[in-house]
């Protein structure tokens, strides 16, 4: 997410300030901050060189974005040419259709920023901060297409960094990297949703050389056609919570969309059922033994949804702006109003207020130093922020707010999905209410 997905009592179960974890062939950038920081260097933003590359979005009114250094900027640039060519004329289509735009996989594939936070032989992790603007870009445009990215690139491709053999990594990450092949993370089950640490239902039977799984996952991203989906499944020889990376033609696997969605409707969800389905030994994750390291994965990233939760209200912001500097009523563009610029004002605050939330927060963790309340508090406020701003925006474009013309409906309805995903507000609370208290009220 990054997306998705995590109830929250299990995000409570991952310990606090857990470090960064190296994952051999393909580490995660925390890895390398925590060595710097063990080192006895600062934890700090990286410093840009040169004049700016980037022009600075409307919504980023203390220009956070030309933090980054020249080269980081361009990145973007190139991502944001890529987002207003491709994506923004035909996201309202798809949206409207509940469909995927699957031609835009491998155009994202070539872009360069899926994976960006994992080091690859010839090319080194880059910051968090960056990874973390690469989300909110991608979502200030579609919203849809950023958790797509964020299952994909975040929690497929983040477990296995992670918990990966060297030879599995080595065997899928490529393919991944490139979005040749596209991933899944299925954790959420019809009854386990933030209590899915204790609640989770499915099985895994140890037959020989082979796992025969059993169960049901529920909300599972990009599921219907993700080549590679981490199933998490709890082992019935010693009751532990396992990884298994599960091919969508894997005997007794099944993945249906789920229908009647009003946010993010172009993610295509899906009900997974596992009926006896055969999975080797060689694709079981080989360093996910216990919920804990289904916790790391979720501790990678966490924080992700803060940042689409930004992006997306941005795009409410900017989309609001344009309309009233367009709109004429009593023989002036409403802009004008007071009343008007009031909410314009608000949404203002409401994202300047979040991102400089989610910027702190990156650079936590990139000094491997966020704990879970940090993140957990960033991701209530922020997407608490989000639902307010996406509401004042839609109130500007009056009836055209309530249509998919201006964008405006979308962010809209799509604010919904980030409000619950990734943890829910009151789950994100109750891990805060914890840290702040020393008291747990999950039950
Ligand atoms: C669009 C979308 C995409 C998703 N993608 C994925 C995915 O790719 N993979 C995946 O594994 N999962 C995914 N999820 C699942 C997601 O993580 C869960 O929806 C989320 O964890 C909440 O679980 P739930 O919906 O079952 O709500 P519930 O847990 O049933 O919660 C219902 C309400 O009760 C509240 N509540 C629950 N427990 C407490 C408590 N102790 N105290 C106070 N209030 C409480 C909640 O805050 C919420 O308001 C996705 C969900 C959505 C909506």
């Amino acid at each position: 997410m990054s997306t998705s997905p995590s109830g929250a009592a299990e995000v409570a179960a991952v310990p606090e300030g857990e470090g960064p974890v190296r994952g051999g062939a393909a580490d995660v950038r925390e890895g390398a901050a925590d060595v710097r920081e063990q080192e006895g260097s600062a934890p700090r933003t990286p410093a840009p060189s040169g004049p700016p590359v980037l022009e600075p979005l409307p919504g980023d009114l203390y220009g956070y974005e030309q933090m980054l250094p020249a080269q980081d900027q361009q990145v973007l640039l190139r991502l944001r040419e890529w987002l207003q060519r491709e994506v923004a004329p035909i996201a309202n289509d798809h949206w409207a259709r509940a469909e995927f735009p699957h031609h835009l996989v491998p155009q994202l594939g070539e872009l360069g920023v899926i994976g960006l936070g994992y080091d690859r032989p010839g090319r080194p992790a880059a910051s968090r901060l960056l990874t973390s603007f690469v989300t909110l870009e991608i979502s200030r445009v579609d919203t849809s297409l950023a958790t797509f990215f964020g299952v994909h690139s975040g929690l497929a491709m983040g477990s296995i960094v992670l918990l990966g053999s060297d030879e599995q990594r080595e065997r899928w990450l490529p393919d991944l990297f490139a979005l040749r092949r596209v991933g899944a993370f299925a954790l959420t089950e019809p009854d386990g949703g933030s209590d899915v640490a204790l609640g989770l239902k499915t099985t895994a039977r140890r037959e020989g050389d082979e796992w025969v799984l059993d169960g049901a996952k529920r909300w599972i991203g990009n599921a219907t056609f993700a080549d590679l989906v981490v199933v998490w499944a709890r082992d019935v020889a010693d009751d532990a919570v396992k990884g298994f990376v599960v091919h969508q033609d894997n005997p007794g696997f099944t993945a249906t969309k789920m229908e009647g969605k009003l946010a993010l409707r172009s993610v295509q969800n899906a009900d997974i059922v596992l009926d006896g389905c055969r999975v080797p030994e060689a694709d079981r994750l080989a360093g996910a033994n216990t919920f804990k390291d289904t916790g790391r994965v979720l501790q990678l990233t966490r924080g992700g949804v803060a940042w689409n939760s930004v992006g997306c209200q941005m795009g409410a912001y900017e989309a609001a702006l344009r309309y009233a500097g367009s709109r004429v009523q009593f023989g002036r563009p409403i802009a004008g109003f007071q009343l008007v610029q009031d909410l314009l004002v608000k949404m203002l605050g409401n994202v300047t207020a979040s991102l400089g939330l989610t910027v702190r927060v990156a650079e936590l963790q990139e000094a491997g130093a966020c704990t879970d309340a940090q993140a957990a508090l960033a991701k209530s406020y922020c997407t608490s922020r989000m639902r307010e701003t996406v509401a004042y925006a839609r109130e500007v474009l009056g009836g055209n707010g309530i249509l998919l013309d201006h964008d405006v409906a979308r962010f809209f309805n799509d604010a919904e999905a980030l409000y619950s995903y990734e943890g829910t507000r009151e789950i994100n609370t109750l891990i805060v209410g914890r840290a702040i208290t020393g008291k747990s009220a999950f039950v």
